[in-house]
C-alpha cells in the first residue's frame, strides 16, 4: 500500500516535469472510411517519452493526471495541439479530416472546461464541426443532468461527439438516446472477437445495428485484420481504426502516410 501511494506521487512530479519540459507529445492514429478507402480523420493519442528515451503508455500515466488533476491542464494543451495540427491538415488540403480527441472525466467535469474548449477552438481557428470529443461510456452515465448540459453546450460550439469503448460501460439505452451523441465507437475487445469465436462478432454487430436505428454514425477500434474489417463492413459498419491501416503516427509520419496511401482528401 505505501510502496504504491509512494510510486504514485513519484510518477505525478515525474509526469508534471515531462509536461512542463515538453516530453508530452501527440501522436495520430488514422480513422479509414473502408468503402472508399480514405482516411477522413485520426484520433489524437497521447505520448510520454521519460529521459532516458522509453515510453511510459497512457493507460499507466493517464489515471495519475486524472486522479492528481494534472489532466486539466494536460488535455488543455493536448485539445490545443490537436486542433492546431487539424488547421495545419486543412490547409494542405485535406479538407475533410477530422480530429477526435480523447477528453477524460475530471477534465470534462471541470467548470472551466467548456471555455478552454472554446478558446481552443477560436486561438487555432480549428473548424468546431471537424472536432470530435471521444468521451467513454461508463462517463456518459456518471452524473447525467451535468452531463447532458454539457453535451448541449458542446453542440451549440459545433463539435461533435463521440462515445469511446461502446459496450463495456453497459449504458441504458433510453439515456443514450437522451444524450443526442453523434457516434459510437466500438470497443476493441469486440473486434478481436471477430475470427476468434464462432459467433463472430455478435456484440459488434449489435452495436452496428443499434447505431443505425439510433440514426447515428459508427466506428470501430483496434482492426488488426482484413477479416475484422470485411466482417465489420459487412455489418454496415463503414468507418474503422486500428493497426491493419496504420499505428499511431507522429504528425511528420502522418503526413508521409496520407501521401503514401493516397488517401488524399478532395483537394
Ligand atoms: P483509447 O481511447 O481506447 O485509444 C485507443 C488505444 O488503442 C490506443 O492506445 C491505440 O494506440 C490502441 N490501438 C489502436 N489500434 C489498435 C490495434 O489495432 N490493436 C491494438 N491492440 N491496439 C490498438 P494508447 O495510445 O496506448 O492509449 C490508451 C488509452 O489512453 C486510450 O484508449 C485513452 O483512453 C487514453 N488516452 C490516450 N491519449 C489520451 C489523451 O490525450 N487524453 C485522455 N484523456 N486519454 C488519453
Ligand atoms: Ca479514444
Ligand atoms: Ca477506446
Amino acid at each position: 500500500m505505501g510502496v504504491e501511494i509512494r510510486e504514485r506521487v513519484r510518477m505525478m512530479h515525474a509526469l508534471r516535469a515531462a509536461f512542463d519540459n515538453e516530453r508530452l507529445f501527440v501522436v495520430f492514429q488514422p480513422q479509414i472510411d473502408m468503402i472508399t478507402n480514405e482516411a477522413v480523420g485520426a484520433e489524437a493519442l497521447l505520448r510520454w517519452k521519460t529521459e532516458d528515451g522509453s515510453f511510459i503508455p497512457p493507460d499507466q500515466f493517464i489515471p495519475i493526471a486524472e486522479y492528481s488533476g494534472l489532466i486539466v491542464d494536460i488535455g488543455e494543451w493536448v485539445l490545443r495541439s490537436a486542433c492546431y495540427e487539424l488547421v495545419q491538415l486543412h490547409a494542405q488540403g485535406y479538407t475533410n479530416f477530422k480530429m477526435a480527441i480523447n477528453v477524460s472525466q475530471a477534465q470534462f467535469s471541470h467548470p472551466l472546461f467548456l471555455q478552454s474548449l472554446e478558446r481552443a477552438l477560436h486561438d487555432t481557428g480549428a473548424p468546431a464541426n471537424f472536432v470530435e470529443l471521444e468521451i467513454t461510456e461508463s462517463m456518459a452515465m456518471t452524473d447525467p443532468e451535468l452531463l447532458i448540459k454539457t453535451l448541449h453546450h458542446i453542440k451549440q460550439l459545433g463539435a461533435q461527439i463521440s462515445i469511446d469503448d461502446f459496450g463495456t460501460g453497459f449504458s441504458s439505452l433510453s439515456h443514450l438516446q437522451k444524450l443526442n451523441v453523434d457516434k459510437l465507437k466500438i470497443d476493441r475487445a469486440f473486434v478481436n472477437e471477430i475470427g476468434e469465436n464462432a459467433d463472430e462478432g455478435s456484440i459488434a454487430k449489435m452495436i452496428v445495428q443499434l447505431s443505425q436505428s439510433l440514426n447515428i454514425k459508427v466506428i470501430a477500434e483496434g482492426v488488426e485484420t482484413e477479416h475484422q474489417a470485411k466482417t465489420l463492413l459487412s455489418f454496415g459498419c463503414r468507418l474503422a481504426q486500428g493497426y491493419f491501416y496504420a499505428r499511431p503516427l507522429t504528425k511528420e509520419d502522418l503526413r508521409t502516410w496520407l501521401i503514401d496511401n493516397e488517401q488524399v482528401m478532395t483537394r
